[in-house]
């Protein structure tokens, strides 16, 4: 029987994020053989949960936001994936993160699923307190479906470590007993894991030398530009400057300031973290946010949201490496005109796994309550960012196809062989 993947609680377009998605699972699916059969299963979330969260604001008035948590598969294991806070998140664009996360996992061969949450609220307007009661509310609506063997949340766009902190409370005080395992990314003391913050940039880095290496791009005085210069940006961009390369443009929700001489990045990082932004740090020119994508570069990173990498944008780009910090910055014409002029791309879900990585890395020591060091740490994600992006390398050049055509293959057998052997039940 024919069917169809128009689910009708979405309006996906060609360019927003369920809608990329969709055309990225359409473009593997004939590489998947008889696996295809199964393809399907990838273009519907298995569960996805919309919950209101309401909480007393500082002034008296009782607000309410709009709360997601989507499972979008969960063949190969648990759930797993970030907690978002921004007042653009909506349903469609955390299904799209909740597959990203499922292709994402079985990539680099994680025992997980995939799955996202998010809240639509703009976190800067909150206070303290609010934030608190928000995320702990949020948590105990979502205490349906997650927990240390079912859904694993983590941090993601302006979320981190105290928030973990406070959903594992929360989810723990829910349940009588402390339960570590339920979200990674929480601070050190409470169960947290050695490099993983950094862990998610350094994974950029990694898959950016390797793939400059295979097409001949020396690091040493490779001119560097990222978008977003939260954790994953600010991490990636340090990494590259520390290999000898030279981070000539940033730009991150404050504004954009470009360096022909390559920005000094520990000072540039205590500037940002200091101001919460870039703007204003003493070197360097400031220009008009359009004016990043015509900055001449070697590498661009973006890593801020999804769908900045458009086609008209995608003509304007100078660099012969574009490695995918955030989730889904390339709508599919972009992607086709980046490789008609011969740019290569490390795609998100390959590029940016070093972060859920790291999470299975503190997931497993919560279980086994001990822990490792950072060096073991960073030597094991190294080791499995380096094995991926070998195979997925080799997958690319078997068939002709784009490295993300080719992650998506290798992520989508594995999770399409899982469902088949497990079978459907009832
Ligand atoms: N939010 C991160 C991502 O998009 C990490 C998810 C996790 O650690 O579970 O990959």
């Amino acid at each position: 029987m024919q069917q169809s993947s128009e689910l009708s609680y979405v309006h996906p377009s060609s360019t927003s994020p369920w809608g990329t998605y969709l055309s990225q699972v359409d473009r593997v699916v004939p590489y998947l053989g008889h696996l295809g059969r199964w393809a399907e299963t990838l273009k519907r979330p298995k569960r996805a949960l919309i919950v209101d969260v309401p909480i007393e604001m500082d002034d008296g008035t009782i607000a309410h936001f709009e709360g997601f948590r989507v499972q979008h598969n969960l063949s190969r294991g648990p759930g797993k994936g970030g907690v978002r806070f921004h007042p653009d998140v909506t349903l469609e664009e955390v299904m799209a993160l909740s597959a990203w996360m499922t292709v994402k996992c079985a990539a680099v061969n994680l025992p997980y699923g995939g799955a996202k949450g998010g809240i639509r609220v703009d976190p800067k307007k909150l206070s303290q307190n609010e934030l608190e009661k928000m995320t702990r509310r949020y948590t105990s609506e979502i205490g349906l479906i997650i927990g240390p063997h079912s859904d694993i949340p983590a941090p993601d766009v302006n979320t981190n470590g105290q928030i973990m902190a406070w959903m594992m409370d929360t989810y723990s005080m829910n349940t009588g007993a402390t339960a570590t395992g339920v979200v990674t990314g929480k601070p050190i003391h409470l169960g947290g894991s050695l490099g993983r913050v950094k862990a998610t940039g350094r994974g950029v880095f990694v898959t950016g030398r390797e793939a400059a290496r295979r097409l001949g791009l020396p690091l040493q005085g490779a001119r560097v530009a990222v978008q977003g210069f939260g954790n994953v940006g600010s991490v990636a961009a340090e990494l590259f400057a520390e290999a000898g390369a030279r981070v000539v443009a940033v730009q991150d929700h404050t504004g954009t300031l470009v360096n022909e001489g390559g920005f000094d990045m520990p000072a540039l990082m205590a500037h940002s973290r200091r101001t919460g932004g870039i703007l204003g740090f003493g070197s360097g020119e400031t220009v008009d946010n359009e004016a990043f994508w015509d900055v001449p570069t070697d590498i661009l990173i973006p890593a801020a949201l999804e769908g900045q990498i458009n086609a008209e944008r995608a003509r304007r780009i100078t660099a012969r490496l574009v490695l995918e910090g955030a989730n889904g910055p390339t709508v599919p014409q972009a992607d086709d005109i980046l490789a008609e002029r011969g740019v290569l791309v490390v795609p998100d879900v390959i590029c940016n796994a070093g972060g859920v990585t790291v999470s299975y890395f503190e997931w497993v020591q919560d279980f086994s309550s001990f822990f490792w060091t950072e060096d073991e740490i960073n030597q094991r994600l190294d080791r499995i960012m380096v094995g991926a992006l070998e195979h997925i390398w080799n997958k690319a050049d078997e068939h002709h196809i784009s490295l993300r055509t080719a992650t998506f293959a290798v992520a989508c057998e594995r999770i399409l062989a899982a469902r088949q052997e497990r079978g459907l039940y009832p």
